[in-house]
């Protein structure tokens, strides 16, 4: 089935207070700043189906995380200091503050929260703006992630007998939640971002395609420095249609980090709202065509707070609504969060909802090429895979 472009529905928004908690400092660049202009657009174009995250169990968290890890999650969220004492390394990107498990308990409870209404048949499709925190392991924290919240919720998909399409569009491989269904069949993970020869953390080639039980479920797409909305967009859509026929999945699962634009500061690729739109329409289209519409979106990286964090939210909320894209932002919003952007030295809120074309500077020829090659051997070696696993 479609999706309607009539009805308009009010997708299920994971949101509240305790999603603010999330916050590694003020000189972190992963920013609980952000919610404010972020769900402020949403309301601002009529999101009123907001679910505060709860805070998941610890029983729960045990699905994708170690004990031992989950331990000491808790350890120095009560002594956020002590870690050298405690015997902890350096946490790196992800220093510990007072009350770390309990905020990143409810960023993987936002998630989990919404894969349960989604499962019970009260939302069909649901956003997480907070959520998609795709680095963390089962072991450690890594890249801003302490708990893997979207991994969460689809391991609970999967145990209710799904089977999982995760498609992760953040600049960065969605490493954390490849690893733990790296061996697992009845989860298809996508991940497309910039190569790991250029950016953190490093991984995500072409060639690492799941486990020998489980080939062709792991599938990388690894872009060039520099790409931008027509080779970016031209992957996803020669790999996701083709693949989600080839699985039929069951439910949907999408990350939307924002970092992929051009103006994030953290990274290099050159995507714009444009692409973003198209790729999540194409997302939507999937959801409906083989899960009765069954998706869980979520936000993941995004560091140009003010000017693209909140429009590429927008962009999937209006998505999830069957609604049309507005060409501009509301004037009271972007007047209401230039004094904030200028204060902490960032771009202001932007008057157009979608980047104009001319944005996106022309990529080279050989960049396409090679972009192009990249996505077509993916593909390839995961339809192989997956033909082989039903032959079998
Ligand atoms: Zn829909
Ligand atoms: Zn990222």
């Amino acid at each position: 089935m479609q999706p309607s472009t009539t009805a308009s529905v009010q997708p299920l928004v994971v949101f509240g207070p305790p999603s603010l908690l999330y916050d590694f400092g003020v000189q972190h660049p992963l920013t609980p700043r952000r919610f404010g202009p972020g769900i402020e657009l949403l309301e601002a174009l009529g999101a009123d189906r907001f679910m505060p995250p709860p805070e998941v169990s610890e029983a729960e968290l045990r699905r994708v995380h170690d004990p031992a890890y989950i331990s000491s999650v808790r350890m120095l969220s009560e002594y956020p200091d002590a870690g050298p004492m405690l015997g902890f390394s350096a946490w790196g990107d992800d220093p510990p503050f007072s009350g770390m498990h309990e905020a990143a308990a409810a960023v993987a409870g936002g998630s989990l929260a919404a894969m349960e209404r989604i499962l019970a048949g009260d939302a069909c499709h649901a956003f997480h703006p907070g959520g998609g925190l795709h680095h963390a392991m089962p072991e450690r924290a890594s890249g801003f992630c302490i708990y893997n919240d979207v991994a969460l919720a689809v391991a609970r998909a999967r145990d209710a007998g799904h089977r999982v399409l995760y498609v992760d569009l953040d600049v960065h491989h969605g490493d954390g939640v490849e690893t733990i269904f790296w061996d697992d069949p009845q989860v298809l993970t996508i991940s497309f971002h910039e190569t790991g020869r250029a950016l953190f953390p490093g991984t995500g080639f072409v060639s690492d395609c799941g486990a020998p039980n489980a080939r062709g479920t792991a599938v990388n797409v690894p872009l060039e420095p520099g790409t931008s909305d027509v080779s970016w967009l031209a992957a996803v859509e020669l790999v996701v249609p083709a693949l989600a026929a080839a699985y039929q999945p069951t439910i949907l699962v999408t990350q939307h980090g924002s970092d992929t634009h051009l103006f994030d500061p953290l990274a290099h690729l050159r995507v714009t709202t444009l692409a973003m739109a198209r790729a999540a329409a194409l997302l939507h289209r999937v959801a409906h065509q083989y899960a009765e519409g069954r998706w869980l979106a979520t936000g993941g990286g995004g560091y140009d707070v003010y000017r693209v964090v909140p429009r590429v939210w927008a962009l999937v909320w209006l998505t999830q609504a069957h609604r049309d894209l507005p060409l501009e932002t509301p004037p009271e919003w972007r007047a209401r969060w230039s004094g904030e952007a200028a204060r902490f030295d960032q771009a202001p809120p932007p008057l157009m909802l979608l980047d104009p074309p001319e944005l996106a500077a022309p990529e080279p020829e050989s960049l396409v090429e090679r972009n192009r090659q990249t996505a077509e051997a993916a593909l390839a070696c995961a339809l192989r895979a997956i033909e082989e696993s039903t032959a079998a």
